[in-house]
């Protein structure tokens, strides 16, 4: 008997565990699924704002354990971390991390998804440790909880970005360049954190300057959309800074930007560069940053053993999981339909890149934005009100009860109550 292709997805956060339950769900039996990650849960990261405005522990909502649904799947979990990948040889190099001193293993694959996500360089800002504060997992969500509830004097805030460097590679499909990973989050944070300055006597949306590596915030947005949300941000009274080029450093009162200019700041809430993993850099199969090249069919052109999905893949810019998930579902089904050689191939979409996202603004409402304008399509919609607030926290529960398999429906559903409804 044939043995059966060994799968190897690298990470389970969002889009590694949507791929390993896609691929279970497309092939079956058909393959052999193993998964690696330094972790045993999924870090529900888009919604620790909303916890710690709530002064809840991030970890008590947002971390969920995905063991039994890989173990309904007959999926292999190993808990470890990932240190080099041999492509030449198919191999891929661990360490197991539950104990200290563990010695370094590896592992064969016939197929690879890479699904590691990125390293936030937090690292590489100047006075981040002592003067910055983020939201991007638990142990920072907890920081700033502690300094909103505790030690906040109503002084002037700033939201930005750092300057992200997305990667080149002449093998890569056309796509925009964005000169920040991610600026949703910001966006989402300037609205929900008025909202709960109001809450709190602390002051309104006039404390809060948002900032930006580029020529405008959220450029991904399209045009069309900019166009009603900048406007409203300042007749709302937030300050605006494009242009910084880059975060120079943070002192305890203030930012400096790389323009050489400064702002003045109490609470500083700071989005770094998405860097690659050190072990994707200078690798065969990815670009000149360490993004994994693909082609919209998530499927690197050299090693076409190899697939990439979510943030660590040079096609997803913005760093957006709504990608990563739709990549996931891509990746899954060519994966399966090349083991089971039954499915007519055309029939698999290839990634059409877009926005959709369901952003807090405080008070029980929210924004749900839907565009594909930044890379030339026509689609542009931005609604506002109670019913986007739902869908976020909504998705989150469907996700957790579904274990990442949100079924092909539940994106377009959120799509489609979020298109059409009036609110
Ligand atoms: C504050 C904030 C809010 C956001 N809000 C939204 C939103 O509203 N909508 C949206 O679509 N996106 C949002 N995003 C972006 C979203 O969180 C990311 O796009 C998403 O997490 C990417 O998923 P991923 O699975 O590719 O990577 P990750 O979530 O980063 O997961 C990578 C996984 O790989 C594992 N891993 C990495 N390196 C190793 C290693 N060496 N060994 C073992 N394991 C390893 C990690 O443990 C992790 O489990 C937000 C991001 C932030 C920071």
């Amino acid at each position: 008997m044939k043995a059966k292709p060994n799968v190897l997805v690298l990470g389970c956060n969002f889009a590694g565990l949507t791929v390993a339950r896609y691929l279970h769900h497309e092939a079956k039996d058909a393959i052999k699924i193993t998964v690696i990650d330094r972790k045993n849960y999924v870090n529900f990261i888009p919604n620790i704002p909303i916890e710690v405005f709530n002064n809840n522990d991030p970890a008590d909502n947002l971390e969920f354990s995905f063991l039994k649904f890989l173990k309904k799947d007959g999926t292999s979990f190993i808990q470890a971390e990932i240190e080099e990948i041999d492509a030449a040889n198919k191999k891929v190099y661990f360490t197991p991390n539950e104990r200290n001193g563990s010695a370094k293993e590896s592992i064969s694959y016939d197929y690879l998804v890479v699904a590691v996500g990125c390293k936030l360089s937090f690292d590489k800002i100047e006075g981040f440790a002592e003067y910055g504060h983020t939201f991007s997992d638990t142990y920072y969500g907890n920081k700033i909880r502690k300094f909103l509830h505790n030690d906040y004097k109503g002084g002037p805030i700033v939201i930005g970005s750092d300057r992200f460097i997305q990667g080149q590679s002449p093998k890569l499909p056309k796509i925009p360049t964005a000169l920040a990973a991610c600026e949703g989050p910001p966006v989402e944070l300037a609205f929900s954190l008025a909202d709960w300055l109001e809450h709190h006597k602390l002051g309104d949306a006039k404390k809060i300057t948002l900032f930006t590596p580029a020529e405008v915030i959220a450029e991904d947005a399209g045009k069309k959309i900019l166009d009603q949300l900048l406007p409203m941000v300042t007749k709302m009274g937030y300050g605006y800074k494009n242009n910084t080029i880059g975060i120079k450093k943070l002192t305890k009162d203030a930012i400096e930007f790389k323009d050489g200019s400064s702002l003045e700041a109490e609470l500083k809430i700071i989005f770094p560069n998405w860097e690659p993993h050190h072990f994707l850099k200078n690798q065969p199969f990815t670009d000149d940053q360490g993004f994994v090249i693909t082609d919209f069919y998530m499927r690197n052109p050299d090693y076409p053993e190899i697939f990439a999905v979510g943030d660590a893949a040079a096609v997803t810019v913005p760093k957006l999981g709504s990608l990563g998930h739709m990549e996931a579902e891509i990746a899954a089904k060519v994966i399966a339909s090349e083991v089971l050689n039954t499915e007519d191939k055309s029939e698999i979409k290839p990634l059409s890149p877009m926005v959709l996202c369901f952003g807090d603004m405080g008070n029980h409402k929210g924004f749900y934005m839907h565009t594909n304008e930044w890379w030339g399509g026509d689609i542009s919609i931005l609604k506002m009100g109670y019913t986007p607030y739902v869908l976020k926290m909504g998705f989150k529960n469907m996700y957790y009860t579904l274990g990442g398999k949100v079924p092909s429906w539940g994106m377009p559903l959120s799509e489609l109550i979020g298109d059409h409804t009036l609110i």
